[in-house]
């Protein structure tokens, strides 16, 4: 059952109810009242005929009753009255019922009072019947006191129609709620209409229409549209994920055959073929190498560890690193603060091999790269600059991306997989921190990587330094033995 036929159901029941309640409050009320007042007024002048002078003769049998001189005035008014015998015969009637031989009401005749709506022809009357008894307790006869009700009966029409108006108004709104649903409903129909049609189609392109509402069903609308926008972006760059990654691992693959069928067709060992297969064997583990390490960190399965890393001495035995290898450009090391931060050793090692290595490997031979260390109030700096090549504007935007990179040719032929830079704004945004590129086509290029310090606790009893020297001798941070050589265990010297 639709949300709309639901509403109107729970409407029109609510209504239904309400007005049946009302109805009978507002109808019986007031009509209830009013002949209880009329039954007071009828009381009152039965008890005044009764109780003036009426005398019983027990032996005649005869009852004298005194009527009160204004009873001729009754001969216009709306009230009448009679007096009937044991036998039902009409002894006595008021001015106003001269040739009226019949009882005010027949079937009221009985041993008590009562009161009752009787109908002649036309009009409506109130009559009450109260039987007379004599001293012995024998019954006499009855007094019959009637009022006409006109304004009576005019009310209850009124109300009646009032009623019936206020049905036929409250059904008609029933059919504008209805109609005004429809439309209230019509949005969300459009919106699943879309929806189907883009799942049916395939087609993440389309947007669902009444986005610009300002109401629940333009929010609707619009957190659809983002949900649609996201989908999409995912599912493309997914897409191109896959195309980069089966062409990254197909142009190896192909020199890895097309040397192997030169050994095979000329049927002996050629060194030279065998250091190409080598070469790009060694480039698809580690392309795959570094597939496997966003995969994972992408799903979160890279567990990062959380422990304080002097970022000083990473940056030394970096650079040592770097200098035992043969390179045509100069590393040198500018200026180095002592940094503590919360991290992971090794992959901060990554992070900054990774820079190193493009750095030198961008930069042409007789450049150089400079690395420094510094901090800012709550903030590491690590700068690694060169003087290489540069990076053109409007590539700058892209070059985190994966598998982006300005000059394919050139970046495949240096070793490189593009995945490089993506790893680096991982580590740096895993540990909180931010990466930032500056670079002049032709001038060089800095990278400037932000981490926050870790703030030494302090311990009571002890000061700062007592707990600074016992992080700074922290046995098994020191020497540990590098996750590989160069980035992606590479060698800059065997790029060349
Ligand atoms: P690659 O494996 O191709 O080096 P990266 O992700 O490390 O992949 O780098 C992406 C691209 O950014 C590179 O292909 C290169 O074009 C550019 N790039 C990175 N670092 C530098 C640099 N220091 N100087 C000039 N270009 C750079």
């Amino acid at each position: 059952m639709s949300i709309q036929t639901r509403l109107l159901l729970v409407y029109a029941a609510i209504f239904g109810i309400v007005y049946i309640l009302s109805s009978l409050v507002v109808y019986s009320l007031p009509r209830n009242q009013i002949l209880a007042q009329i039954d007071g007024d009828l009381y009152s002048l039965a008890s005044e005929v009764l109780n003036s002078e009426t005398e019983f003769n027990d032996a005649t049998g005869i009852i004298e009753i005194p009527l009160p001189e204004d009873l001729a005035t009754l001969e216009t008014a709306s009230t009448f009255m009679m007096l009937v015998n044991r036998d039902g015969e009409i002894v006595v009637s008021s001015g106003n019922l001269r040739g009226f031989n019949t009882l005010l009401d027949p079937d009221g005749l009985g041993q008590e009072d009562v009161y009752r709506l009787v109908r002649h022809e036309d009009t409506q009357l109130r009559v009450l019947t109260a039987p007379l008894f004599d001293n012995q307790g024998q019954l006499l006869g009855y007094i019959q006191v009637a009022r006409l009700l006109d304004n009576f009966e005019v009310f209850s029409r009124v109300l009646a129609r009032a009623l019936l108006i206020s049905l036929g108004t409250a059904a008609a709104s029933l059919v504008v709620v209805f109609i005004m649903s429809s439309r209230l409903f019509r949005p969300l129909e459009d919106i699943t209409t879309v929806a189907r049609q883009i799942t049916r189609a395939d087609d993440l392109s389309r947007r669902v229409p009444h986005s610009s509402r300002t109401d629940e069903i333009g929010d609707l609308a619009r957190a659809f549209n983002q949900t649609l926008e996201r989908l999409e972006r995912l599912f493309r760059s997914q897409q191109r994920f896959l195309a980069d990654v089966s062409h990254e691992l197909r142009t190896p693959l192909t020199s890895v055959r097309g040397n192997l069928d030169l050994m095979r067709r000329f049927g002996q060992y050629d060194e030279e073929s065998m250091v190409v297969i080598q070469d790009e064997m060694e480039r698809m583990s580690r392309l795959l190498g570094d597939l496997l390490l966003l995969a994972r960190a992408d799903t979160g399965g890279l567990p990062l560890r959380h422990e304080p890393v002097e970022l000083d001495n990473t940056l030394f035995e970096v650079y040592r690193q770097i200098s035992r290898i043969e390179k045509p450009v100069t590393v040198e090391l500018t200026a180095v603060d002592q940094a503590m931060i919360l991290g992971d050793e090794d992959r901060l090692k990554q992070l900054l091999l990774n820079l190193v290595d493009n750095a030198i490997k961008y930069t042409q031979p007789g450049g150089s790269v400079r690395l420094s260390l510094s901090k800012d109030k709550s903030w590491a700096q690590l700068v690694v600059s060169d003087t290489g090549i540069g990076i053109p504007a409007e590539d700058l935007p892209h070059i985190f991306e994966r598998f982006y990179r300005v000059d394919k040719a050139r970046s495949r032929a240096q070793g490189g997989s593009g995945l490089g830079l993506a790893i680096a704004k991982w580590v740096v945004q895993a540990h909180g921190g931010a990466i930032k590129v500056d670079s002049v086509v032709g001038e060089g290029t800095t990278f400037t990587v932000t981490l926050p310090l870790y703030q030494v606790p302090a311990r009571p009893g002890a000061n700062g330094q007592a707990a600074d020297a016992e992080i700074k001798t922290r046995p098994g941070l020191r020497g540990r033995a590098l996750p590989g050589t160069l980035r992606r265990g590479q060698q800059p010297n065997e790029q060349e």
